[in-house]
This record gives structure tokens, sequence and C-alpha cells, in this order.
């Protein structure tokens, strides 16, 4: 069933994953975060209860394909080569990827100390298809960023590549482990949306762009990433 061409429905399907903060993160079994909150503008602005389907990172460009989801707010890089299986709205967050080690190891100190190391990444993300370049490096995915994170912290990793924000939420809750200051990419983040749901990108980039400036985003950005 296609959920984007339901037209008796009531609800907007959001897909994402809550493994990601605080973008998306789980609390008081309610997945909430940065990009929750502005995919209820979105609902709000087309007057759509929202409804979030949280699911595996890997599978989300396939759930929009078979509609199961109507768009995906996910921390999702906006890149070529999703861009030619989804559609994407305009970059709302610029981002980055970066090196997580352990405070008391000094094998990774630089990317180029990655080259053969053992790096630990997230599912189907940039972290995963970047850290798959680097020579010689042995690349473990796991389904949460969280879990490559406790791996390296057990002495099972060298380094950890991910999304920085994530990063430093991580790093706040385990003072065994540092970022490094070298960042390995830098991205944007972007909404995502079915190729054939012109109406619906175009509401989501309007949305983008009202929030972007009478304040809202601003204060969203306070509430999540404000010291
Ligand atoms: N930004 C990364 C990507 O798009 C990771 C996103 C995530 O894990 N939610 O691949």
């Amino acid at each position: 069933k296609d959920a984007s061409k339901d037209d008796d429905k009531k609800v907007i399907v959001m897909g994402t994953n809550a493994e990601f903060p605080p973008f998306e993160y789980i609390e008081a079994n309610e997945v909430v975060g940065f990009d929750v909150d502005i995919s209820k503008k979105i609902a709000e602005k087309l007057g759509l209860e929202l409804v979030v389907e949280n699911m595996q990172f890997a599978s989300l460009t396939a759930a929009l394909q078979t509609g199961k989801v109507d768009f995906v707010a996910a921390g999702m890089t906006n890149t070529p080569e999703r861009a030619e299986e989804v559609n994407f709205s305009e970059d709302y967050f610029t981002a980055s990827q970066v090196i997580i080690v352990k405070k008391d190891s000094d094998t990774v100190k630089s990317k180029e100390d990655l080259v053969g190391k053992k790096i630990g990444v997230q599912l189907g993300t940039t972290g995963e298809i970047e850290s798959k370049e680097i020579e010689g490096a042995t690349v473990e995915s796991y389904d949460a960023g969280y879990s490559a994170v406790m791996s390296l912290v057990n002495g099972k990793l060298d380094a950890v590549v991910i999304d920085q924000k994530p990063a430093e939420k991580f790093v706040e809750q385990n003072d065994k482990i540092m970022i490094l200051d070298e960042e390995l990419t830098k991205e944007n983040y972007a909404i995502a949306v079915n190729k054939e749901n012109e109406e619906l990108l175009k509401t989501i980039n309007e949305v983008i762009k009202e929030i972007q400036e009478n304040g809202e985003y601003d204060a969203l950005y306070e509430k999540y990433f404000g010291e």
C-alpha cells in the first residue's frame, strides 16, 4: 500500500531510526528529537497527525520507495547516490563525520592513522561508506551507533566513525572516549521523499524556509544543541 497516495488518511508517516541523539532518540517510550519536532511542523502545515515509524537506518530509503512512509527525517545526509533513489528537500543541517577513540589509546590520532585499523560504524550510513574507503581498514557495521561505541569502549575497535552531534552525546555519557579534532567529512542533512511525491517535497521545503525565517528553527536548535 502506498501511504503517500492514500487520500483518506488523516496522518502522515515519517520514517526514522531513533538511535541518533539529539535528532531522534527514545524518551519515555516515545521517539523524540530535533527531526521529530521539524516533522511535527510539516504535519501541522498539512493539517495531518504525525506518525513516526522507527526502523533500521538502512531500510529507510526502501520504506519511502514502497510507500511504507511518506518522508524520512533521520539526520540523513544528502548524497548523489541516494538522490538517485529518493528526492531530497533543501538542506536543513550542516554536519560532519568525526572519529571517536578511547582516551587511553594513542593508536589513532588523525584520520591518516585509520589506515589498517578496525573501525566501527552504523550500518548503511555515510560513516560506513567513508570508512570502507580507508586503505586496509576492517569495517564493522552495527545496527546502532551506540553499539559501535560500546564495542570501542570494550576494546574491540580502534575507532568509531559517526556523525558529530550523536558522537558528542555518546561521549558525554562515557568518560573513557573522546572525539578527535580532525573531521573526516563535511555533509548536509536533508529530508527525503518518494520521487513521485513532488507536492509533499514542495510543502517540506516551504516549512523549512518558514521555520528558518520565523525563528522556530533557531529555537529548536537551542533546545537540542544549546549548551
Ligand atoms: N548522516 C548519516 C547518513 O546519512 C547517518 C545518519 C543516521 O545514522 N541516522 O548516513
